[in-house]
């Protein structure tokens, strides 16, 4: 019989059931590093025609940009500005800039190469974080984004899984395979690049047993990070126009709880957790409403660790 794992990371865990990406960042770096969210003004192949013309289902004109996040302004002037807003930023605080807003690896290698080291170059930011489609990561991109691994510089690429299913990534309109998030990721391994995979749970059509085998899946890969979403609803988007049709229901904040520890139980304890959950402004959020409350729901998903006495890696032991 397998036995069961005791949280042997629990203190790095600084209490919490789960390992927590703010938390590695202050152990590492013994500071405050927060990341500053950036709009290279870089297009998306599932907008511009070359995969497809209207975007994902989920996507909002705006490329899923932070609110505030302006293309207009230069790299180093978004910089600033962010530096500037933090309301908690000191002169001990460092940085990571994070390429957000529509597919940071879709352009020519040497504009690609221009805009990371612009960024990179600023004061007191110490890493870049590189968010893109997997199919957008030819090789000679990956070994762009692999010359910027050094020591003490914190270098992650942010792939856009959502689902290990075909059929999810079709009815979210992504325009790639799950086969293409296996090839980015093993690629990027190869070249030890960390890789956070971003997932959607709440998919309409995912049972329970088809996110766990997403989890099922991730054990084998060599993932670093993983951030989570809630399948939430925002104004202009296809998913607006199918949930005004009746055609779905997004995950109630019991079930999200719920299927998200499920999850967790079964991934590695060595894999950073970047985000529990979508975050998305009032003004453009249709549902769930839940999604407002992220304190909430934090401390809804501890409590629920806490009931069940489980943490992230529980069940993972068991699963390989
Ligand atoms: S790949 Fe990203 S930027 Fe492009 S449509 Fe989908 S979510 Fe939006």
């Amino acid at each position: 019989m397998t036995k069961k794992r005791e949280p042997s990371n629990a203190a790095r865990w600084h209490g919490k059931p789960y390992h927590s990406f703010s938390d590695y960042l202050r152990d590492k770096y013994n500071c405050r590093v927060l990341k500053i969210p950036i709009n290279a003004g870089l297009s998306c192949p599932n907008r511009d025609g070359a995969v497809g013309s209207s975007g994902c289902v989920f996507c909002p004109p705006d490329g899923s940009a932070s609110p505030g996040m302006l293309a207009s302004m230069t790299i180093p002037e978004q910089i600033a500005t962010a530096k500037m807003n933090f309301k908690r930023s000191d002169a001990a605080t460092k940085y990571i800039a994070y390429f957000q807003a529509f597919t940071n690896t879709y352009g020519p290698l040497t504009l690609l190469k221009q805009l990371y080291d612009l960024a990179a170059a600023q004061d007191d930011v110490i890493g870049l974080m590189i968010g893109t489609r997997p199919d957008c990561l030819p090789d000679a991109v990956l070994d762009l984004v692999c010359s910027y691994r050094r020591p003490g510089f914190e270098l992650w690429l942010e792939i856009g899984m959502q689902s290990s299913h075909d059929k999810s990534l079709e009815f979210l309109r992504r325009g790639h395979t799950n086969g293409d998030t296996i090839s980015a990721i093993t690629r990027a391994a190869i070249r030890n690049i960390p890789v956070c995979v971003h997932l959607i749970l709440g998919i309409p059509g995912e049972t329970w047993n088809d996110m766990m085998a997403t989890a099922s899946l991730l054990q084998g890969l060599p993932v670093s990070g993983i951030k989570f979403h809630h399948l939430h609803i925002i104004r202009n988007t296809a998913l607006a126009e199918i949930f005004d049709a009746g055609l779905m229901n997004p995950l109630t904040l019991r079930d999200y709880v719920s299927v998200l520890c499920d999850f967790i139980e079964r991934i590695s304890p060595d894999v950073t957790v970047h985000r529990l959950m979508g975050d998305r402004e009032e003004s453009s959020l249709v549902a769930p409403r839940w999604g407002l409350h992220k304190g909430t729901v934090h401390k809804a998903i501890e409590d629920e660790f806490r009931r069940r006495a489980t943490h992230q890696g529980f069940l993972y032991d068991r699963q390989r």
